[in-house]
């Protein structure tokens, strides 16, 4: 944040104006960002719980910004969806994604690779072309994409929407439900696409080893995915003994700061190194 002149922080004076204030910078700031490679992704492993194995890996995207420094995507995501701006910033992501997942190390089974996609861009009608050219683009195989929708800014899926998820699953693509049961359409949501993974939102997580109801309801949702066919991830593990209780139940999958932070790509390459000796 050297750039900054003493001038410019003193117009972000804390108050209600100074929150306005940034929200504007950030947007005139948004255009542009692409091209001048501010933004970057980081990467969290996706663990199977059985094995012990990282199997996937879901990128989140941030943004260095030349003044505030790394911000984080729960910020700036909102202010490119209402600018408008959004579909650039997926569509860079998608790309740089795919192209980095396709240079990772193997050993054994090739990672999936998770790349989040905002209900705005889905309802802009440009997503399964935008994913369709990043795949073509990079030769990434589809088989490997976990497109990530979340549920909890969109009510239940619009037909064309829906046309959408199904042309992305022709294409082999898979599709994960993000933050599942955080929204108050999940359930519904189940009984429009059909879906390959849910993620089970993290505030279940922070409770499941302290009381019955929210480990019933984990219990529920893990019970639910093997019902129908599909992997339930848990998002948000902090804890040893949240893993404790959702190895109990049989969940398959699970992320969070326990089993690994995000990282830089070169860490994530060492992790994958380092793994593969054991
Ligand atoms: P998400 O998809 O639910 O991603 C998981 C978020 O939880 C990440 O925050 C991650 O750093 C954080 N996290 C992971 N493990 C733990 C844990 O054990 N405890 C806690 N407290 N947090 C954990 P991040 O990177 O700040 O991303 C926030 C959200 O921004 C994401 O939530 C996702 O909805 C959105 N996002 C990230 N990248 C993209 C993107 O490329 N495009 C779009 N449209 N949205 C994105
Ligand atoms: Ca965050
Ligand atoms: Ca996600
Ligand atoms: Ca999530």
């Amino acid at each position: 944040a050297g750039q900054a002149g003493p001038g410019l922080v003193q117009r972000y004076e804390p108050g209600l104006g100074a929150a306005r204030d940034r929200r504007e910078r950030l947007r005139a700031d948004l255009v542009g960002a692409r091209a001048r490679g501010e933004f970057t992704l980081v990467w969290q492993p996706v663990v199977d719980l059985e094995e012990q194995r990282v199997t996937g890996v879901e990128a989140l995207v941030r943004w260095q910004h030349p003044v505030f420094g790394e911000l984080e995507p729960d910020e700036f995501i909102p202010i490119a969806e209402r600018a408008g701006l959004v579909g650039d910033l997926q569509r860079w992501v998608l790309a740089e994604a795919m192209t980095a997942a396709a240079a990772l190390p193997e050993h054994g089974a090739p990672l999936q690779l998770g790349v989040n996609v905002s209900p705005v861009h889905v309802a802009s009608g440009t997503l399964v072309g935008d994913v369709a050219q990043a795949l073509q683009a990079t030769g990434f195989p589809a088989q490997r994409l976990v497109v990530e929708l979340t549920g909890t800014t969109s009510p239940a899926p619009v037909p064309a929407v829906a046309a959408d998820h199904a042309a992305l699953r022709l294409m082999g693509v898979h599709l994960a439900l993000d933050d599942f049961g955080a929204g108050p359409s999940s359930l519904s949501q189940l009984t429009g696409t059909p879906v390959d993974v849910l993620k089970l939102d993290r505030t279940f997580l922070a409770r499941v080893d302290k009381d019955r109801q929210t480990r019933a309801l984990c219990a529920a949702v893990i019970g639910l995915g093997r019902d129908l066919g599909i992997d339930v991830v848990a998002e948000g593990v902090e804890t040893p003994s949240q893993l404790t209780a959702l190895r109990a139940m049989g969940c398959a999958y699970a992320q969070g700061f326990l089993l690994s932070r995000p990282l830089t790509l070169p860490a994530l390459v060492a992790l994958l190194d380092a793994g593969a000796g054991h």
